[in-house]
């Protein structure tokens, strides 16, 4: 009988990267790391492999990340695409109700430089004109697996 590639997915072995070396990368949050998600701008591509990040192929969530609905929960900022100008006070807000420590994760092109919308009308520009960024996702969009590397130096798992 065939499996189904869902099946054959979960019961194979895990695809994603090694856990970054201790020593090299010291965990900002040992363990684990709750991060709200902000669209400051973004076409929707950068949540789609977000989405596939915490699919149950990847699984981020095994890792000890999740994503959380209020930022009064989180350890931090998940923010995708250009910071639009009516995107810029709530980007600011939001990060306001995270309690410290807290990190800043700019994922995708867009959020870590501008990407194809720099310049554009109605945009102020990358996530580090707005708020401080701690950790940069490059890719337009970002790959899965580098999403899930990144997330995985928070937590060291
Ligand atoms: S980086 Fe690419 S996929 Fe992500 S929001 Fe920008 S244009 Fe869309």
């Amino acid at each position: 009988m065939r499996r189904s590639p869902l099946l054959a997915a979960l019961s194979g072995r895990p695809v994603s990267e090694e856990a970054p070396d201790r020593d090299k990368a010291p965990a900002l949050f040992p363990g684990s790391a709750q991060l709200r998600h902000v669209d400051a701008g973004s076409c929707n591509g950068c949540e789609v492999e977000i989405a596939q990040t915490f699919s149950p192929v990847l699984d981020a969530g095994r890792f000890g990340v999740r994503l959380v609905a209020s930022p009064r929960h989180a350890d931090g900022l998940l923010v995708t695409g250009v910071v639009t100008r009516n995107m810029a006070t709530p980007l600011r807000k939001t990060l306001e109700a995270v309690p410290r420590p807290r990190v800043v994760v700019a994922c995708g092109d867009c959020a870590v430089s501008g990407g194809v919308f720099a310049g554009a009308y109605g945009v102020i520009g990358p996530v580090q004109d707005l708020v401080p960024v701690d950790l940069e996702i490059p890719g337009c969009p970002p790959d899965p697996s580098a999403i899930t590397s990144v997330l995985r130096g928070l937590t060291g798992r």
